[in-house]
């Protein structure tokens, strides 16, 4: 079974005692990964995991939290490390429930992302949290590159209807597997398979049985095997389809 997580963080220091050894565990057994950076030095992290190992891609981008440090040579610079093989425009997006930069910044950030993404004719990866869902669908009408994927989609985030109307792809992760997110297997039930990923967020959001404990890309199997029950269609075929959707989305050449 070929495993597709599109959204992971194996740069981050989590991973500083054992990286390789986890890498080489998920090239052995099929996985395939975007590494997302955060910031300009994950971004580079993230160019750098990619040039090592053919099974990783990169996204560079800039997090919500980091807005009030994105400078007119912050995008510059970005803009010089899409052009080192990144697949996607990301993390970027909204950040309204820990709002550790302002949400002026926030929002300035995210539309000069989402026009650099349109430039290079990449997806972009967004990120919504909080309170955010209205002024994040109101940029993307502005300022909409007409592909990308809403990161780590949560119940709290309302319908899918309106960001597949815009034209993205919906990520789902780990919390499909909580026991009380019924809402969010509920809204699964209405995004179409080809417009389906699935991610893992490591080493954050760990699904069942793993909560409380590192995550890693290859429990994106987890993930596939939840959705798969809920949709009653059978795992392989999950599998299978968010491969192909990741490989589409990102223009992969594998
Ligand atoms: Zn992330």
């Amino acid at each position: 079974m070929r495993l597709f997580d599109s959204h992971a963080h194996l740069d981050f220091p989590q991973f500083d005692p054992d990286r390789e050894s986890v890498i080489r565990g998920l090239a052995e057994a099929g996985v395939y990964v975007v590494n997302v950076g955060v910031d300009l030095e994950s971004s580079r992290a993230s160019l750098e995991l990619a040039r090592k190992h053919r099974h990783i891609f990169a996204a560079c981008g800039v997090h919500p939290h980091e807005a009030k440090r994105f400078t007119e040579e912050a995008l510059r610079e970005l803009a010089g490390l899409l052009d080192q093989g990144a697949v996607a425009l990301g993390e970027c997006g909204l950040d309204y429930y820990r709002d550790l930069s302002p949400r002026e910044d926030q929002k300035r950030a995210f539309r000069a992302q989402l026009e650099l993404a349109k430039e290079k004719d990449l997806p972009v990866i967004v990120h919504l949290r909080g309170d955010a869902r209205e002024d994040l669908l109101e940029i993307l009408r502005e300022v909409n590159p007409g592909k990308g994927v809403i990161h780590a989609f949560s119940a709290a985030h309302g319908s899918p209807r309106e960001f597949l109307d815009l034209g993205f792809h919906i990520g789902i992760g780990g919390p499909i597997t909580y026991k009380k997110n019924v809402a969010l297997r509920a809204y699964l039930r209405e995004i179409p398979l080809d417009r389906l990923l699935v991610e893992t967020d490591s080493p954050y959001l760990p699904p069942e049985p793993f909560r409380g404990k590192r995550n890693d890309p290859g429990k994106v199997r987890l993930v596939v095997e939840k959705i798969a029950e809920v949709l009653r269609i059978s795992p392989n075929e999950v599998a299978e389809r968010t491969f192909e959707n990741s490989v589409r989305l990102f223009a992969l050449k594998l």
